[in-house]
């Protein structure tokens, strides 16, 4: 049965086709459709040029039309459509140094990765599997396409990638293509770090984690990565019960918190992390000492903002097993006096007029905090007659 995004996909080979050219589904979601697996991203492989898609389709976004890449925008759905090409080397170890268009799909599905990874698929449900793809699907085994030395020494990413899809598919690795990627480990020291980033957060939100671990030591690569190299320990800490980690910034937390000597900020610089992932792991870390204090209290609930909530569950679930329930946070936040500052029924404009002779300063800031934790434990109501009664007692600290 043909899932919904090949149905959705369908008009744009259509339309490639309508123009005399060859077009198909290809790499992982052939795969993932031969796995019964939720299909992520459809991308297409044809035999048209870029030139050719930018005038055949209303849509067209420029991505890496020199790679052979654009993406086609079909009801709102991105669509990466490559054209058949061969490779030069990878001296940059980010994109190949040329790349030459082909009219037809076998060498293309020779450059690709794994033989896994090999498979094409015409409108018609016909699968072009010139390298035994479905049958290693079949006995769920990781092989390269070709010679594996050969394959990864011409991109060394292709090590981490095993390793990924071993980690989300919970497929073993060829013990051949294994102990190539053992021989060729080193040249990952020369890859750009984001691509490596890119592909350890899929491997750390893989449903077969442990699988993913046991070859990451296995392969060695481990001893060629930021941090992990330094610390050969690190990894052999990783306890056997690690859930998936959903995203970089939990990936970074619970790194952080295996060994608190790294600190986040080097985990972010070291493996080129976005401002978005550094927030994130922040944030976790943050509520996490938060608990290591005062446990699970109203006052964590509140500073730590709910998009994060999930992820400090995780993270507590790995280093304090059943303490947190999955709704525990939830429940705590709506039972929550005041949800945010903007909550409080007054501001430092109002503490400066009832301390008209105490110029502006960081006491402020430092009273409005206090005032702010009396009423989220619900000691203080969010009322002016009451907070003003309660700072009588608890006047402002001025230096
Ligand atoms: P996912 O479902 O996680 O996107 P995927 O198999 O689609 O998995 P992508 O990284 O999106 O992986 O790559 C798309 C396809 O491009 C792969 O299936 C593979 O055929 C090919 N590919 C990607 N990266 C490489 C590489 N470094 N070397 C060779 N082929 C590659
Ligand atoms: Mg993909």
């Amino acid at each position: 049965m043909i899932s919904e995004p090949f149905i959705k996909a369908r008009p744009v080979i259509e339309n490639i086709e309508n123009h005399h050219h060859q077009a198909y589904y290809v790499g992982g979601c052939v795969r993932d459709f031969l796995l019964k697996r939720p299909i992520g991203d459809v991308d297409i492989t044809t035999s048209a040029t870029p030139n050719i898609i930018q005038k055949i389709f209303a849509k067209v976004i420029p991505v890496g039309i020199e790679h052979g890449t654009v993406i086609v925008l079909h009801d709102d759905v991105p669509y990466e459509v490559t054209t058949f090409r061969v490779e030069g080397s990878y001296s940059d170890q980010r994109h190949p140094d040329s790349v030459t268009f082909i009219n037809q799909i076998d060498k293309d599905l020779e450059r690709r990765d794994f033989t896994i990874n090999a498979l094409a698929m015409d409108l018609s449900g016909n699968i072009i599997d010139l390298f035994g793809g479905k049958q290693d699907i079949k006995k769920k085994v990781i092989r390269t396409v070709g010679n594996g030395y050969d394959r990864f020494k011409e991109d060394s990413l292709r090590i981490i990638r095993a390793i990924r899809f071993a980690s989300q598919l919970g497929f073993t690795i060829d013990p051949q293509t294994l102990n190539e990627m053992k021989e060729v480990s080193k040249d990952i020291s020369n890859l750009a770090i984001e691509r490596i980033t890119k592909e350890f957060g899929k491997m750390f939100a893989g449903q077969y984690l442990k699988n993913g671990i046991y070859y990451l030591k296995e392969s060695e690569s481990y001893m060629y990565l930021p941090i992990f190299k330094d610390i050969p320990d690190l990894i052999h800490k990783i306890p056997d019960s690690l859930q998936p980690l959903h995203s970089f910034g939990e990936f970074i937390a619970f790194f952080h918190l295996l060994n608190t000597r790294v600190s986040v900020i080097d985990w972010v610089k070291n493996w080129k992390c976005s401002n978005q992932v550094k927030q994130e792991a922040v944030a976790i870390v943050k509520a996490y000492s938060l608990f290591e204090k005062a446990g699970i209290d109203n006052w964590l609930v509140y500073t730590l903002d709910c998009q994060y909530y999930e992820g400090f569950t995780n993270i507590m679930n790995i280093f304090h097993p059943e303490l947190l329930d999955e709704n525990e946070l939830d429940k705590l936040y709506n039972s929550l006096p005041i949800h945010s500052r903007q909550e409080l029924c007054m501001n430092g404009n109002d503490l400066l007029s009832w301390y008209p002779n105490i110029k502006g300063g960081p006491w402020i800031q430092k009273l409005l905090t206090s005032i702010e934790k009396e009423i989220v434990f619900g000691n203080l109501e969010n009322r002016k007659k009451d907070i003003k009664d309660w700072i009588k007692w608890n006047p402002p600290e001025i230096n």
